[in-house]
């Protein structure tokens, strides 16, 4: 039995318009719609899945879109930024495609030396573009307009921003296999040896910060992932032995899945490789078609005409 936690699996954050997501993703940022469903608890919502071309673990980026609501606010007991791992070379590209599409960015910095890029989404979710240290040999999804030189390769790292990290370190390493690994003033680097991919997690200590509020623009939750049920298990009684309270095992169609709320604020999942976003249409039909649960099927109809267009 495979009983490590391989990296992230996914992160799902809040958007407001659909319309204006679909195109940031698919046309500046050039990743594949690869599932487009109803969030499952509020099925006259959207979620739509963004990744590589089959969506493998560790590239997926979902979105709750909510027509007109508000800004979150970024700040403590949050996921505050989400790191993408771009090749070697490709920063200046991206530097002039985010200009030329009149998004917000902030010239490239160096942080653990490695090279990075700062963006904000439609909504105000705060991304980087990182240059990882070692080549990230992922085959990303290619477009026109973005090659595979430049093309987004999945994720490289989060950050969590916390008042004290104690706590949340304490789950990282004792719960889910991390080890710091490096320490810039008040950012604590903990990585994984399980993969070479989407591996890192950065700890920002902030004792003074505002807390964050989660709504649009905001992480709503990361999911880190695991290879099976099995192990899904295991570490449903890690988590409880530290005195958390976590879910029972939801089925999520793609995927299955336990949530918790980690110590310093901010919602884990952990989810399973299995099935897969295969499970409802072929790799080359991905995102095409809205794929809904057998019990909303019968409504299809009615949501399909609530649903704003995408295009
Ligand atoms: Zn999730």
């Amino acid at each position: 039995m495979e009983n490590r936690i391989l990296g992230i699996h996914h992160i799902t954050a809040i958007a407001g318009s659909a319309k204006k997501n679909y195109d940031f993703y698919t046309r500046v940022l050039g990743l594949r719609l690869i599932k487009k469903t109803i969030n499952f608890d509020d099925p006259k919502t959207y979620h739509l899945y963004y990744g590589n071309e089959t969506g493998s673990p560790g590239t997926i980026l979902t979105f709750f879109p909510w027509e007109g609501i508000g800004s979150g606010r970024r700040g403590a007991r949050q996921l505050t930024e989400i790191g993408f791992s771009v090749p070697a070379g490709s920063l200046t590209f991206w530097q002039e495609r985010l200009e030329k599409n009149n998004v917000i960015y902030n010239k490239a910095a160096e942080k653990f030396g490695e090279r990075y890029l700062t963006f904000l989404d439609p909504d105000g979710l705060k991304f980087e573009l990182t240059v990882a240290k070692e080549p990230d040999t992922r085959e990303p999804w290619v477009t026109k307009e973005i090659s595979a030189s430049s093309a987004i390769r999945g994720f490289h790292h989060i950050t969590i921003t916390t008042h004290n990290i104690d706590h949340t370190a304490e789950i990282l390493t004792e719960v889910l296999g991390y080890e710091l690994a490096e320490r810039q003033v008040n950012r604590y680097r903990f990585v994984t040896n399980a993969v070479h991919e989407a591996a890192i997690v950065d700890l920002v200590a902030a004792p003074g910060e505002m807390t964050g509020h989660v709504a649009g623009g905001s992480v709503h939750h990361v999911a880190f992932r695991v290879k099976d049920e099995a192990a899904l298990l295991y570490f449903r009684e890690k988590v409880a032995a530290k005195g958390l309270h976590i879910t029972e095992k939801i089925d999520r169609n793609y995927f299955y899945s336990l949530y918790f709320r980690e110590p310093g604020g901010v919602l884990f999942e952990l989810a399973t490789d299995s099935p897969g976003f295969l499970v409802d249409e072929t790799l080359g039909t991905l995102g095409a078609k809205l794929q809904l649960p057998a019990k909303f099927e019968s409504k299809r109809m009615e949501l399909e005409s609530l649903l704003p267009n995408l295009i």
